[in-house]
């Protein structure tokens, strides 16, 4: 391995056993297959945390192992688009159980789950309760990764409906993996004032399933046009340096 970091589909398994050694935290990137309007491809959740695991496990090396990445989540809301698919809530808390049974076999114990995707948010908060509770002696965290920007996007997000396919994803798809944009197509969120605008999805308080189509004529909220590969690298720093702090600590919890 050329790059000082422990990917497990890149490892073989006398490699592995020779990172045991040292690792201390799984870290299970969590992402998603959904529409992500005009111009990024449907595996933007899924690119987006498995590529800033990477950077993650080069930051934490030799401590944090990243397993391949979960490339599907929970997305009904916009399967109104052609291309998505949706996991069925259970599922996703059964494979991610299955990875954590499978590892702790080795004698890891602690475990992260790094999401890139709201609508994950909610399973992944009782998958951690439930494995914690189902399988014995393991400790199982997550974070949706971007919630741990908070400045950075305060300071370049003006947009005030924004978090799928805006200024912000593609700002860090730009610096994460710019194949996937489609330049050629970059559009602006094309808005509805339907009353899903006020729930959780949007920094509300309020709680309404909806379908994506009712919010965004054309899948994408924001102001695409406003960015830039800059902004999308100083979301990750701020990110990386907040989750590196916790997974110290982590890392540090007696069991
Ligand atoms: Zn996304």
């Amino acid at each position: 391995m050329a790059e000082k970091r422990y990917l497990l589909a890149e490892m073989t398994w006398p490699e592995v056993k020779k990172a045991l050694e040292t690792v201390e935290v799984a870290v299970i990137p969590v992402g998603a297959n959904e529409q992500h309007g005009p111009h990024l491809a449907t595996s933007c959740d899924a690119v987006r945390a498995y590529e800033f695991s990477k950077l993650l496990a080069e930051r934490m090396f030799p401590k944090v192992l990243v397993t391949p990445p979960v490339n599907f989540g929970i997305s009904y809301h916009h399967l109104c688009f052609p291309g998505t698919i949706s996991l069925h809530p259970q599922t996703l808390i059964s494979i991610i159980k299955d990875i954590v049974k499978s590892l702790k076999t080795y004698g890891i114990k602690k475990f992260f789950i790094l999401n890139s995707h709201g609508g994950n948010d909610t399973t992944l908060d009782v998958a951690c309760t439930i494995i914690e509770q189902e399988v014995e002696g393991v400790k199982v965290g997550f974070v949706k990764y971007t919630s741990l920007a908070k400045e950075s996007i305060q300071k370049h997000v003006k947009s005030p409906d924004y978090g799928h396919s805006c200024e912000r994803e593609v700002s860090e798809i730009l610096y994460l993996k710019p194949e996937i944009f489609k330049p050629d197509a970059l559009a602006k969120g094309d808005l509805k004032t339907h009353p899903c605008r006020h729930t959780s999805a949007n920094r509300g308080p309020i709680g309404l399933p909806y379908e994506f189509n009712l919010r965004t004529g054309n899948g994408c909220l924001g102001d695409a046009t406003k960015a830039s590969r800059e902004i999308g690298k100083e979301i990750c720093d701020e990110a990386l340096e907040k989750l590196a702090e916790f997974l110290d600590d982590f890392i540090r919890l007696e069991m």
